[in-house]
C-alpha cells in the first residue's frame, strides 16, 4: 500500500456485519487513515442470524444480547473507528464525494463502502400485530408475543420463516406456515429433502398451507385472522411476515450510481457509476463469476467474505475478482441444514445417507455434464467438510459422493 493510500479516510455506510467487518479488516490490513462508520440504527452492530435461532427461542437478558455484538465500544476505540449510530445516510454527492446524514451533517470521503444491507420487503397487509424479522427490536417484540403461548402465523416458508416457526412450537403456540408455493422447502434445500423438511415441521406440531396464498389480515392486535385465497380463515394472535428482503438503496436515489436490484457493481465490488466507491453485503448486486448473470446474495458468509475482499482492495489494491464461497446454514429444530454452491436444474443430485435410518444425508448437486457444482448436507458436518474441499475443483459429483459414502 502506497503512503497515500494508507492515509484515506474512509467512510462505511451501514454498521452491520459487513460494515463492521470492512472496518475491522481495513486495520487488521494496515489501513491507518480514519475510517467512519454510519449506521442508521441507534444499536452497536450486532448480527442477525441469532434473531430468528438462539435470541428467539431463549430467554431475553442483557448478557443474550451482548453475545450477539459484531464489537463493542473498546474495540472501535482501539481500531480508532468512529462511530456514528442513530444516523442515516440521505444522501451521497460523488462528485463532492460526500455522504449527507439525516441530522444535515455531511461527511466526507476519500474511499466509500456501501454496505446498507437490506429490509423486510414489506408486508402487504398491514393492521397492528403483523409483524416483521430483520431488527434486534423486531425481534424482542415477537419473542414477547410467542412467549404468550397463543396462536401464530407465519406468513412465508422461506429460512427465517421456517426458523420462527420452530420458535414459535418451542414456546407452546400453535402455528400454521402459509406459502403460495407448493414446495417452499424445496426452493431452501433442494427438492431431495424438502419432503423430510416439511415432514420435521409436520412432526413437531406445525401446520402448513403450502400452495394458498394471503389474500387479506384484519383484525387488531392478539385478534387476527389470515384469509387465504382458498377461502380459509386462520385466527392467529400473532402474525409474522417474511416474504423476502429489499435492498436498502433508498438513499442513493439521484447519486448517479447503478442501481439495480441493489448496488451494481463489477466483479471487484466497484460500484458502478462513480470513482472509488464500494458495495459489500447484501446490498452489493455483483456479477457472479460462475453463474454468469448478477447476484444479489444475502447471506452471512457472503457480507463477512466481501467486507473482508474490499478491505484488502483498499489497502492493497485490485488483485483478482471476488469469489464468492456460496454458503448458507439453517438451523430447523435439530437440523442443522448447510448448503454451498448452487443447484443445476439442467443437472442431477446425487444422495448419500437418509434422514429416517442413518440420521443425516448430503445431496450433491451435478450440472449436466456431471461436474460437482453445489451440495447441502443435514446433520452431517464431515460430508459437508469432504465435500467443500472437494467442490472447487470441479471434481465429478460421483466421485465425491463416493467419498461421502465411505463416511456413512
Ligand atoms: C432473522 C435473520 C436470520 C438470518 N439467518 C441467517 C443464517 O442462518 N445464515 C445466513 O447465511 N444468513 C442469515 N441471515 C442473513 C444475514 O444476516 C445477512 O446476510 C447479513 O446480515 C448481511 O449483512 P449486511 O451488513 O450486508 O446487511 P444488514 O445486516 O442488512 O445491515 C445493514 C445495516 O445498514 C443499516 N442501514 C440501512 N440503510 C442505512 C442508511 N441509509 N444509513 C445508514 N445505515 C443504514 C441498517 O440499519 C443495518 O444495520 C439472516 C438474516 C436475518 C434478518
Amino acid at each position: 500500500m502506497t503512503e497515500a493510500a494508507a492515509h484515506r479516510h474512509v467512510v462505511i455506510v451501514g454498521a452491520s456485519l459487513a460494515g463492521t467487518r470492512t472496518a475491522q479488516s481495513l486495520r487488521t490490513l494496515g489501513h491507518t487513515g480514519p475510517i467512519t462508520l454510519i449506521g442508521a440504527e441507534a444499536e452497536l452492530p450486532y448480527d442477525r442470524p441469532p434473531l430468528s435461532k438462539s435470541l428467539l427461542k431463549g430467554e431475553w437478558s442483557q448478557a443474550s444480547v451482548d453475545e450477539i455484538r459484531l464489537a463493542g465500544p473498546a474495540e472501535f476505540a482501539e481500531l480508532a473507528v468512529e462511530l456514528r449510530l442513530g444516523a442515516a445516510a440521505v444522501g451521497l454527492d460523488t462528485a463532492a464525494r460526500s455522504v449527507r446524514l439525516g441530522d444535515g451533517t455531511t461527511v466526507p470521503y476519500d474511499v466509500l463502502v456501501i454496505a446498507t444491507g437490506a429490509a423486510a420487503r414489506p408486508s402487504p397487509w398491514l393492521p397492528e400485530g403483523v409483524h416483521q424479522l430483520r431488527t434486534l427490536d423486531d425481534a424482542r417484540s415477537i419473542a414477547a408475543r410467542l412467549a404468550l403461548g397463543e396462536p401464530v402465523v407465519v406468513v412465508g416458508g422461506g429460512f427465517i420463516g421456517t426458523e420462527i416457526a420452530a420458535a414459535a412450537r418451542g414456546y407452546g403456540c400453535a402455528v400454521t406456515i402459509v406459502d403460495p408455493v407448493p414446495e417452499p422447502m424445496a426452493r431452501l434445500v433442494g427438492p431431495e429433502i424438502a419432503g423430510g423438511l416439511v415432514d420435521l415441521h409436520r412432526r413437531n406440531g406445525t401446520e402448513t398451507r403450502f400452495g394458498a396464498g394471503v389474500v387479506g389480515i384484519e383484525g387488531t392486535p392478539g385478534e387476527l385472522t389470515v384469509e387465504l385465497d382458498n377461502g380459509e380463515r386462520l385466527p392467529a394472535s400473532t402474525v409474522v411476515v417474511g416474504i423476502g428482503s429489499v435492498p436498502s438503496t433508498g438513499w442513493l436515489a439521484g447519486s448517479g450510481l447503478n442501481l439495480d436490484n441493489g448496488v451494481a457493481t463489477d466483479g471487484f465490488l466497484r460500484a458502478l457509476g462513480a470513482d472509488d466507491v464500494y458495495a459489500v453485503g447484501d446490498v452489493a448486486h455483483w456479477p457472479h463469476p460462475g453463474r454468469g448473470h448478477g447476484v444479489r446474495a444475502e447471506h452471512w458468509t457472503n457480507a463477512s467474505d466481501q467486507a473482508r475482499y474490499v478491505a484488502e482492495a483498499i489497502t492493497k489494491g485490485l488483485q483478482d475478482a471476488y469469489e464468492p464461497t456460496d454458503y448458507v446454514w439453517s438451523d430447523q429444530y435439530d437440523w442443522k441444514v448447510n448448503a454451498f454452491g448452487r443447484r443445476d436444474p439442467e443437472g442431477t443430485s446425487l444422495v448419500i445417507g437418509d434422514l429416517a435410518e442413518n440420521g443425516k444425508v448430503a445431496v450433491i448437486h451435478a450440472t449436466a455434464t456431471g461436474a460437482a457444482c453445489g451440495a447441502v448436507t443435514v446433520n452431517w458436518v464431515r460430508a459437508l467438510n469432504q465435500a467443500r474441499r472437494l467442490l472447487p475443483a470441479a471434481t465429478p459429483a460421483q466421485d465425491i459422493a463416493n467419498a461421502i459414502q465411505k463416511l456413512l
